[in-house]
């Protein structure tokens, strides 16, 4: 079996990062840049696509150097901020426009509007997916009609996910999109291998400047030698959340793992079987591998590890995420202070694109970390919210993997255990988005024969939270939390 490594480019909402991962799971190294982020008007987030491949490079290649030249890599695998879209110029591989990220909240009236000409019972059964300005359609049509140097672009426009745009800068001009971010765009159906045309119809997305849709795992190509020396073969494309739940290793039903990062995800192995979701979830395409699809039953979380970043950037209340562990520590409860943090709506099962935060039960006793500990504590009780739709669709969690940046923090992982009285299971490396990324470019490279033998051979070690809380306390903390979210 070859030694040499895998990189692992993990192109995430606040940071670009690059990796190394050893075939045994040992990751080698790390490079990573912060990304700018842009926000023009109340709900407008955009990214800087320029910046986003700039600094991409950048990080690979002090990893590509950190393994001793690109003849010593074995292959790439690429995992990426989902339904984000970027519009680029074919003729000159630059960008007509910035990015719309995936938190941009501009197309919510064009949602509203195809909900009152009741398209979205239709949409749903098709692509797994709600109306919401979350996903890349209505993105890609506020592009066309907003910004001129897209909407003249004509024949040279490319639509893209972040992979498509990563994929095109590394390999020079290839276009291709894998299935599972191509689920996510709200323009495939679930059981489809192509882009829907009824569906680009209706969203006004014109399919040619589409990208093709690829599996996960496949020969997507080589990176030109202007960038590493010589040519190092791509063999892995998945979104961040899906490949998550490989880098985890849920790969039996009802295995679900959440990442906590900028927003939080859960998604739930549910292997052949398309799903169908009663509750508000989502039906996600996991892993498209050569005549064998898998799917996960998902919930998303708009705001999770962006509240911590929005208390330690706007409200200066800590100084850094990791500050917020120890003040949430110091106090014996949140002094009944309890947040609402729809600070980009609520996302599932609530779906209210309009809701904005709360922050209720200040008193002039309110101390610091009474409003930190509120905000952690909110967490819990959207995952919560989630446990119940989960398990309304059939598909109750036994123990919840989390990982992700938010995760790393104890108290937080605690308080899950206590608010969901469930197992929460946490590797050692909760960097799982990037290890699932090595693991498909692993079976792509040769290096496994399967993902479960991938699984196995590179799967971190693990921490388990088990519940501590007593039940009269739960109930107190979710009978509050229930009667703020009545309000919003
Ligand atoms: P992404 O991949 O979405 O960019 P990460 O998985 O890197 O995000 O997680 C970063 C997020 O996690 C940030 O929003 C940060 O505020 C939060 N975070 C990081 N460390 C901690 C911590 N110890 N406690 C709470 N939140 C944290």
């Amino acid at each position: 079996m070859s030694e040499r490594p895998i990189l692992v480019l993990d192109e995430g909402t606040t940071s670009t990062r690059a990796m190394l991962y050893a075939p045994d799971g040992r990751r080698l190294g790390m490079a990573q840049a912060d990304l700018g982020q842009y926000y023009p008007r109340p709900g407008w987030v955009e990214h800087d696509a320029t910046e986003i491949w700039e600094k991409t490079l950048a990080c690979a290649r002090d990893m590509v150097a950190l393994a001793g030249g690109a003849d010593q890599v074995a292959a790439i695998g690429i995992t990426n901020q989902r339904e984000t879209v970027v519009a680029w110029d074919r003729r000159t591989g630059e960008p007509l426009a910035p990015a719309i990220v995936w938190q941009d909240r501009r197309t919510a009236g064009h949602c509203a509007a195809l909900r009152e000409a009741g398209e979205e019972e239709a949409v749903q059964r098709r692509t797994g997916l709600v109306l919401d300005p979350y996903f890349s359609a209505t993105k890609m049509r506020w592009l066309l009609d907003h910004a001129p140097a897209v909407a003249e672009a004509g024949a040279r426009l490319a639509f893209g996910t972040i992979e498509s745009w990563l994929m095109w800068k590394l390999t020079g001009g290839q276009h291709v999109s894998d299935a599972s971010n191509a689920s996510r765009t709200q323009l495939m159906a679930l059981d489809g291998t192509d882009w829907d045309i009824g569906l680009c119809d209706l969203f006004g997305v014109p399919p040619q400047a589409l990208p093709e849709i690829v599996d996960n795992i496949g020969a997507f190509g080589a990176t030109q030698a202007e960038w590493f020396g010589q040519p190092i073969a791509i063999r892995g494309l998945m979104g961040d959340q899906q490949a998550a739940t490989i880098g985890q290793a849920c790969l039996t039903p009802g295995d679900a793992k959440a990442t906590l990062g900028t927003g939080a995800f859960v998604l739930a192995y549910m292997g052949g079987a398309v799903p169908v979701s009663r509750h508000r979830l989502l039906g996600t395409l996991l892993c498209r591998l050569p005549g064998e699809t898998s799917y996960a039953l998902e919930g998303s979380l708009f705001v999770a590890g962006s509240l911590v970043q929005w208390m330690r950037d706007e409200l200066r209340l800590i100084a850094t995420a990791e500050e917020s562990e120890a003040l949430a520590r110091s106090v014996p409860d949140s002094g009944g202070v309890a947040m609402l943090p729809a600070l980009a709506g609520l996302g599932a099962p609530h779906w209210r694109a309009d809701a904005k935060g709360t922050i209720h039960g200040l008193t002039l006793g309110t101390k610091r970390a009474h409003i930190v500990r509120a905000a952690l504590e909110s967490l819990s009780h959207q995952l919560h919210d989630l446990a119940g739709a989960f398990a309304a669709d059939g598909m109750p969690w036994r123990t919840l993997c989390i990982d992700g940046g938010m995760s790393a923090n104890d108290w937080i992982a605690q308080d899950l255990a206590d608010i969901l009285d469930l197992p929460v299971d946490r590797p050692a490396d909760v960097e799982t988005t990037a290890r699932g990324a090595a693991m498909l470019a692993a079976v792509g490279a040769g290096l496994f024969p399967s993902l479960a033998a991938a699984a196995a051979a590179m799967r971190a070690e693990r921490r388990c939270f088990t519940p501590a809380l007593p039940d009269d306390a739960r109930n107190e903390r979710l009978r509050r939390w229930h009667a703020l979210l009545a309000c919003a």
